[in-house]
């Protein structure tokens, strides 16, 4: 049976550069493996929303994966609440929360709580020990993510996600209180509960042991959770039920992850594999190529190039590129089943702008009798000669899928 491997470069795509002569980091980068792929392969350029759309990793993600952002997105949220594991049932309200360090007068002095790393999941668990008094019949749920960054869910009948940050975003600046953004009264009492919230968990957390012991070492305490990106568990059919094949994914960030596991997909986590420039990768490769052995359809998620775009990094954008090369390498050498492997981004994340724009990303489709095109090489400028025109995030999966034999007819 053939599986189908799909690699997200995230944010790989770039634009012409005038410190690399009017080249892209993707075409100065040296890809020999990726190269040989275009040109044995079919190649297009791909927007996971629509062209000029700048997408979230979340939205493109969830676009690559078959669902319309438009219709099922509604704030991060539950991605990253997801993501770091906690099991989202439908109705569940979800938030991003930094624990962060406020004043007395709930001023905001540090966002981060000074980068605390520290005690994080004993702060997370105090938290969601705490029994809401205006509505004892929802529950609160508090996870640590990585450093100063948590996920809060709210549980119960009745919530709404219409509601404001309490996050004022910047230093210096009073935490807001939480508004309903609509007249119901799920988004009132959603407002209140977490307005309650925020109460408590600066109660709790200004006399927690955790925070005792940072005073003495002279750390900002963390006594405070900023919550943002309020977003609501929805159901959506997983790829399985859509598609009738098995699928898992490597995906280092939880907002990825997140996405990944609510398509019901099998998310793994590989040693060493952090998201960063640095991460090892070849181990997010090596456990692909196990997945592969069991499930159709395996997802590899690689967040350097964003990473470095973000920070304006050309050399380690490049180097992550390169390095993406290899570990496809090594791979192909190891996988015997017949196999339809697709590359492309979410998004491009031009190193100018620092942020995601909606550009066109480059995608190459390989595999056992596909009709080559002109293309030979992987890049955003060759790819305006592909055979595949092109692509939208939603067309991903079903073109895949077509060549590996799982698609259904549709008619006769
Ligand atoms: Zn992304
Ligand atoms: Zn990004």
């Amino acid at each position: 049976m053939a599986k189908v491997l799909l690699i997200i470069l995230d944010g790989v795509a770039d634009r012409a550069l005038p410190e690399l002569n009017g080249k892209t980091p993707l075409e100065a980068a040296d890809t020999p493996t990726f190269d040989e792929l275009a040109k044995e392969g079919i190649n297009g350029i791909f927007y996971a929303i629509a062209p000029g759309i700048p997408p979230g990793s979340d939205t493109g993600h969830l676009a690559i994966l078959g669902y319309d952002p438009i219709k099922v997105y509604t704030g991060r949220g539950v991605f990253e609440a997801a993501g770091v594991g906690i099991e989202l049932k439908p109705g569940d309200v979800a938030f991003r929360g930094n624990l962060a360090t406020v004043d007395e007068n709930l001023t905001v002095l540090d966002r981060r709580a000074g980068r605390i790393t520290e005690g994080t999941h004993e702060l997370a668990a105090a938290l969601s020990s705490i029994k809401l008094e205006t509505a004892p019949d929802v529950e609160v749920i508090v996870k640590e993510a990585t450093e100063h960054r948590v996920a809060v869910v709210f549980r119960g009948p009745s919530l709404s996600h219409r509601v404001s940050d309490t996050d004022p975003h910047k230093v210096g600046a009073k935490i807001l209180e939480c508004q309903p953004l609509e007249d119901s009264p799920q988004a009132q009492r959603t407002a209140q509960i977490v307005n309650e919230f925020m109460k408590r968990s600066h109660e709790i957390l200004s006399s927690h042991p955790v925070n005792i012991q940072r005073a003495k070492e002279g750390k900002p305490p963390a006594n405070i959770v900023l919550l943002r990106g309020p977003s609501i568990a929805m159901t959506i059919p997983s790829i399985e039920q859509r598609f009738s094949v098995k699928s898992a994914a490597i995906a280092a960030v939880a907002l990825v992850r997140g996405v990944c596991k609510i398509a019901g997909m099998t998310t793994v986590e590989v040693p060493g594999a952090d998201g960063s420039i640095y991460s090892k990768i070849e181990n997010k490769g090596a456990a692909a190529v196990e997945l592969l052995k069991t499930y159709d359809l395996v997802l590899i998620h690689i967040k350097g190039p964003d990473e470095a775009s973000h920070d304006g990094d050309l050399e380690g954008k490049i180097k992550i590129i390169e390095r993406a090369d290899r570990m496809v390498s090594k791979m192909l050498d190891k996988i015997d089943a017949k196999l339809y492997l697709a590359i492309t981004g979410d998004h491009a994340t031009p190193l100018r702008v620092g942020d995601h724009t909606g550009d066109l990303v480059p995608l190459l489709i390989h595999g056992p009798g596909i009709i080559p095109d002109e293309v030979d090489e992987f890049c955003e400028r060759a790819a305006m000669k592909g055979g595949l025109g092109q692509v939208r995030g939603l067309d991903l999966l079903p073109i895949l899928l077509n060549y590996a034999g799982k698609m259904k007819k549709f008619g006769a």
